[in-house]
This record gives structure tokens, C-alpha cells and sequence, in this order.
């Protein structure tokens, strides 16, 4: 794993690192208080003072969206402020088409930008509105989920969900600025930032066997939150970087764990279990899979178990849970081309690649142990 450091110093000391997408490269500031800062920081990114959409949900637009604001406009913007119900419900394209109207009639235009200020789900769906307005406007993602500054907001993807499934519909539009403000993280439930350790979890047992033993030398309660963003933004950067549009298998092995995840969220029809939880249940059933198909050591499939416990995850389903639904889910899954599974294997932590050898058979033994 090529790490950043020579690129990572941002001025004034600010830890950024630096993705490289088709057409632009994108720095991703880490760091505490930058919030405070944002209208000088997106000043830096070249962002033209103009009109944007600062575009926030019911939970955490009362808590930081004003403040932005503000902010913006003492740095020579004109921000519209907009707001959506907090959740999943709110991705959809109706909601991105109803956003579109509010801000044309704001006077938005094509010369305007987009922030997206939450978490995944805004880091989506104001990506994608951003990606649709006058066919392509910047967008600047605020993510402030540990999910969202890990994952959700590098790479590009947007997208909404459809009554099919979800991030059915989409583009791929590259923020042009990432400020991950790792002080918005105290507001954040620990249910929550526990789905973001989950998939910090993933990325160690994929691409960097040095972190998950990191992770198992740290106490929870005292960590450098932005020392762990700013390597984890590094990695999902390297994978990203070599295959944005998920054509080779690189970027596929970021669903570690998401196979099994997406069907026990559709079997639970996206109701009392998170995305994360459901992920780190998949993760648990995709190394038992791997201690079978890939060679991975028993005593590895153990660590893992013991490391999603140890971040709040759960690796055990609830006694009532629906497990027939789960395999009945899986054939909605993308992954799963022209009726051939291929599934995210590891064979020792650190290292994982894409197998066509994984069954319907291994992945329903799987979910039984869960
Ligand atoms: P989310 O956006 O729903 O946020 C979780 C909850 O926390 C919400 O209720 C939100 O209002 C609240 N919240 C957010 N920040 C807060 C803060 N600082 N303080 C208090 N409350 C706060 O969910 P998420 O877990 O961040 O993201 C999940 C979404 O991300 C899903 O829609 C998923 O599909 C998407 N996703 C996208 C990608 C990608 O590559 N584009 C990758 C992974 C996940």
C-alpha cells in the first residue's frame, strides 16, 4: 500500500490528500476545525463566489447549516439552503427532482455549485443533483458520518434508490473538494460512528493487514480520528483511483462483505438494522466463506469476529431473523453478473481478491453460522 505522505501536507498544516479522478484531481481536507473555515477553504478550491445549494438533512442542517451559511456568505457566496428529512427515504428521485425546481427558482445556474452537507445519503443525493443541474455542476461533499469521510464521500458515485433496490439509478461525478471536519463527529450516536468503524474494519481486511493490527492494539475510546480518516481516505483513494468506474475488479473488492450485507438489509426491508451492521454480518459470513474458498487461516476469520466485536459491530443475526429472505435478496444484487456470483474473498488479512468459486451452497453454510 503506497501511502500519501509527500502529497498529504496541505497549507497551514492542514492534512489533505490529494484523488486523482478521469478528468480532476480533488483534495480531501482532514482535520478540526474547518467548518468554521469553509468559505476560505472552498475560496482555495477555486469554487467562483456565486450562488450554491448548501443541501443538509433534518438532523444535521440545525446543527451546522447555519453556520455555514454564514459563513459562505462572509467569503462572498450566496448560499440557498435546503433541507431534506434525515434517512434513506430522502434519496430518491423525486426528492433530487423537487431540489432541481427549488433551486432554479433560487436563481441557481449553471456558473453555481452544490455542497452536500451530512452524511451518506446526502453525500449521494446532492451528488447526483449536482451531477444532473445544467448537466454537470461542482460538487463540494461535507461528510459528517465517519462512513461518509471514509467511503461514501471518495470515489464519485452518486445515485438515488428506486422501489427496485437501491443506488439503482446514478452518475459518477467526482466532488472537486472533500472537508472531512472531524469535530462534527461528537454529535455523532455511537450506533452511527460504529458503522463507520465497520467499514474502516473492511479496508484493513482488504488492503492493509498494518491497520487491522492497529485496530486491535487500540482502545476505541482514544483514537486519533483524523490519523484513521486520513488513512482510510488513502486507501479507498488508491482503489478508486484504479478503477473509478468499477470495470476491472479493483474497486469491487471495496464490497468485502456487502454481498451478504445487501441481503440481510433487503431481507429486513431496510428496517432495524443499519448498513454498516448489516455489512459487518456479511464481512463475519464472507471470512467464513474464505477460511473454505481462499485458504484464509481459522485463527484470521477469529481476529476479524473479534475485531468488528470490539467496534460495536454485530457478527451474530437476531434469533427471529428472516434468513431464508437473505438468499432470496441476493438476486437483486448487482455483483451478481448474468446469474454468476462473484464474491469478494479474502485469503489472509490484507488481502482479498474476486472469486467466480463461491456458491449458493457456501453462501447459505454462511449464513447459518451468523
Ligand atoms: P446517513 O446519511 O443517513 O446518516 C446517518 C444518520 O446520522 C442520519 O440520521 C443523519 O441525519 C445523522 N447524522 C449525520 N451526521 C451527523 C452528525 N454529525 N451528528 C448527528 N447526526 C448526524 O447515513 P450514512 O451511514 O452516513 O450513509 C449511508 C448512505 O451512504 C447510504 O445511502 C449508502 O447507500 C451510501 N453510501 C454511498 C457510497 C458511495 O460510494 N457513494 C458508499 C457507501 C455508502
Amino acid at each position: 500500500m503506497v501511502l500519501l505522505s509527500e502529497k498529504s501536507q496541505y497549507r497551514s498544516g492542514v492534512t489533505s490528500v490529494q484523488v486523482q479522478s478521469a478528468n480532476h484531481a480533488y483534495r480531501v481536507l482532514i482535520d478540526s476545525g474547518l467548518l468554521a473555515n469553509a468559505g476560505a477553504v472552498i475560496t482555495d478550491a477555486k469554487l467562483a463566489p456565486g450562488s450554491c445549494a448548501i443541501i443538509s438533512d433534518t438532523n444535521v442542517g440545525p446543527l451546522f447549516a447555519g453556520g455555514l451559511a454564514k459563513n459562505l456568505r462572509s467569503a462572498g457566496y450566496e448560499p440557498k439552503l435546503i433541507s431534506v428529512p434525515a434517512g434513506e427515504e430522502s434519496k430518491t428521485l423525486d426528492r433530487a427532482g423537487e431540489i432541481c425546481e427549488q433551486m432554479l427558482s433560487a436563481g441557481l445556474d449553471r456558473q453555481s455549485f452544490v455542497v452536500g452537507l451530512g452524511g451518506g445519503v446526502i453525500g449521494d443525493l446532492s451528488g447526483f443533483i449536482a451531477a444532473i443541474f445544467a448537466r454537470g455542476i461542482p460538487h463540494v461533499q461535507i461528510p459528517t458520518t465517519l462512513l461518509a469521510m471514509v467511503d461514501s464521500s471518495i470515489g464519485g458515485k452518486t445515485g438515488v434508490n428506486t422501489r427496485a433496490g437501491k443506488n439503482l439509478l446514478g452518475a459518477f461525478h467526482p466532488p472537486v473538494l472533500v472537508i472531512d471536519d472531524v469535530d462534527v463527529l461528537k454529535n455523532l450516536p455511537r450506533r452511527e460512528l460504529n458503522q463507520g468503524f465497520a467499514e474502516i474494519i473492511k479496508h484493513a481486511i482488504i488492503a492493509d493487514a498494518e491497520m487491522f493490527q492497529q485496530l486491535e492494539n487500540m482502545d476505541p475510546d482514544k483514537i486519533d480520528l483524523a490519523a484513521l480518516i486520513k488513512r482510510n481516505v488513502e486507501i479507498k483513494a488508491r482503489v478508486v483511483e484504479q478503477d473509478e468506474r468499477e470495470q476491472t475488479s479493483g474497486r469491487a473488492l471495496l464490497n468485502f462483505g456487502h454481498t451478504i450485507g445487501h441481503g440481510i438489509e433487503r431481507a429486513a426491508n431496510y428496517r432495524g438494522i443499519l448498513h454498516g451492521e448489516a455489512v459487518s454480518l456479511g464481512m463475519a459470513a464472507a471470512t467464513e466463506i474464505s477460511v473454505r474458498k481462499a485458504g484464509l487461516a481459522e485463527e484470521q476469520r477469529q481476529r476479524v469476529v473479534d475485531l468488528l466485536r470490539k467496534f460495536g459491530s454485530p457478527t451474530k443475526l437476531p434469533k427471529d431473523f428472516p434468513r431464508e429472505k437473505i438468499l432470496d435478496a441476493l438476486k437483486f444484487d448487482k455483483k451478481f453478473v448474468r446469474g454468476e456470483i462473484r464474491f469478494v474473498v479474502g485469503s489472509k488479512i490484507g488481502s482479498a481478491y474476486l472469486s467466480s468459486d463461491v456458491t449458493m451452497d457456501d453462501i447459505r453454510s454462511a449464513v447459518d453460522t451468523l
